[in-house]
């Protein structure tokens, strides 16, 4: 069961990958997560990407393959893995196929979880913070009893610049930019499934398992 997750900021991926790697037991391979862990083990390709980054510059793609092909290589992987946010071009997937085809692996499914911008808007527009106690509150998924009032203090909530919507759409845009020329690879492929991310989060994680479930 070898997958790649994608799905724009706001999708629901997180949770998705969360559920996906409990049930069928295989590793969610993050790319900050495996960054991290190729610094703290001390690998010859973990120092070279710590010295990018505490040079404040981008890791080069060379060194992100390196790590992600180290990742792939380990035992855990060998029946599957959940890869999130790698990769993220299509010279990336390309790297990709070439090193799964020399681990005599290769991708089953691309699962692309996917939600219309203007609720993806509504999504990561919504958070609500309180100015006196900190309490998060999200428009859609958790409202205040009253309109801009904490419930727990009474404060008044305000919205983080970050959350705002020129901001958002900015972030949007770039991820879409990114992503669209690495869906159309797929769909290339025959590797992309589309998953309606608009659904309850348990149905959008039934329609996985559909998909899932014909893989054994
Ligand atoms: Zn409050």
């Amino acid at each position: 069961m070898n997958l790649v997750l994608m799905g724009l900021p706001g999708a629901g991926k997180g949770t998705q990958a969360e559920r996906i790697v409990a049930k069928y037991s295989i590793p969610h391979i993050s790319t900050g997560d495996m960054f991290r862990a190729a610094m703290k083990e001390g690998t010859e390709l973990g120092l070279k990407a710590k010295s990018f980054m505490d040079a404040g510059q981008l890791v080069p793609d060379e060194v992100t393959i390196g790590i992600v092909r180290e990742r792939l290589s380990k035992s855990d992987c060998s029946k599957g893995f959940l890869l999130d946010g790698f990769p993220r071009t299509v010279a990336q997937a390309e790297a990709l196929e070439e090193m799964l085809a020399d681990l005599n692996k290769k991708i089953d499914y691309v699962i692309n979880i996917d939600v219309d911008q203007s609720i993806l808007m509504e999504r990561l527009t919504g958070r609500r913070i309180c100015k006196k106690c900190g309490a998060t509150y999200h428009l859609v998924f958790n409202p205040p009893a009253v309109e801009g009032i904490c419930d727990r203090c009474g404060g008044e909530l305000y919205q983080r610049a970050d959350d705002n919507e020129e901001t958002v759409q900015n972030r949007l845009d770039v991820n879409i930019q990114q992503t669209q020329p690495l869906l159309s690879f797929y769909e290339e492929r025959g590797y992309l499934r589309n998953i309606n991310g608009q659904q309850d989060i348990n149905v959008v994680f039934q329609d996985i398992e559909e998909l899932l479930g014909g893989l054994k």
